[in-house]
């Protein structure tokens, strides 16, 4: 019923933007706002020049906590198109999306994923993994699912997005082979990835690399200090070289972390930091999805090796 409602919504975005006599020669192009700068950037290859994307998060903004400004509620209402990651990502944003769907599209990117391919953990809400964009694949699937609901909202520019998507996925499977290749050459033995919160355990599936969040699974947890004496234990037992600081997260575990392992004689060093639910600044390495993927993958590499 929902689709046919969104199909609705989606032919009526046309005759929504005649102008004010009521022609309808020029129609401007669709506006679609995206939850975060990573969903922007890889939206923004999908459909090209036929629609402008914004994101509320900007770089380094933590998803699990963001609360919606003024303004992103004034961009919201304007957008003719709401695309989320869905898990309960946007956790403080979910019951704000689901009432702009009762007025405009809400695609979520998550309902293109196969229910099997989604990593449990008790750890998050609803016990889904939301960090979906770091195991290209999955991803992927959920950016096929969005091209193809806007070529149903957009029929004029349906095959330019699937064309757009198509030239989009052969530059994600070059840099995932790219960062299997690095990845594969570390010493085995050294290979866990111990970062600030569980964001990279769809990383660590698609890489084959042992994954352990300091912080479980969302941000909003307070890190117990028993816990942190296991996290000690482990590094000092398994010997590993580097834990990692992420951008859109507070350091204070992992130097809590490396406090600990010194005073067992113990030296790892602080390595990152990692992007994990950001991109970083538009000019800096990580400031698009693979720019990020592959920033990660060279830092893990250097820190582990
Ligand atoms: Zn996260």
């Amino acid at each position: 019923m929902k689709k046919v409602i969104y199909l609705f919504l989606g032919l009526s975005l046309f005759s929504c933007r005649l102008d004010e006599e009521g022609a309808s020669e020029k129609r401007g192009p669709l506006h679609i706002v995206a939850t975060t700068g990573i969903i922007e950037d890889c939206l923004n290859h999908i459909v090209g020049d036929s629609a402008e994307v914004s994101a509320i998060m900007g770089p380094g903004t933590d998803p699990h906590t963001y609360k919606p400004t003024p303004a992103d509620i004034e961009l919201l209402d304007e957008a003719d198109i709401i695309v989320a990651n869905g898990l309960h990502l946007e956790g403080k944003m979910a019951e704000m999306l689901d009432q702009y769907a009762e007025e405009k599209p809400v695609l979520i990117i998550a309902d293109g994923i196969d229910e099997k391919e989604i990593i449990k953990s008790a750890d998050f809400a609803d016990a889904k993994d939301p960090h979906i964009w770091f195991d290209t694949k999955i991803w992927m699937d959920g950016l096929w699912h969005i091209a193809r609901e806007l070529g149903k909202l957009d029929t004029s520019s349906k095959d330019y997005y699937m064309d757009n998507f198509e030239a989009y996925q052969k530059e994600v499977d070059e840099v995932d082979q790219w960062a299997k290749a690095h990845l594969d050459s570390i010493d085995h033995s050294g290979k866990v990835l111990v970062t600030s919160h569980d964001a990279f355990s769809y990383f660590g599936r698609r890489y084959n690399l042992e994954v352990k969040g300091i912080q479980g699974i969302s941000t909003l947890s307070e890190v117990g200090l028993k816990e942190i004496a296991d996290m000690v234990d482990f590094v000092v037992e398994k010997k590993i070289k580097s834990i990692f600081i992420e951008t859109s997260t507070s350091d204070k575990t992992a130097r809590s972390i490396i406090d600990g392992c010194k005073a067992k004689k113990y030296s790892v060093e602080l390595a990152g930091p990692l992007y994990s639910d950001a991109l970083g600044e538009p000019d800096s390495d990580g400031g698009n999805y693979l720019g990020m993927l592959k920033a990660n993958v060279m830092a893990i590499v250097e820190g582990l090796k």
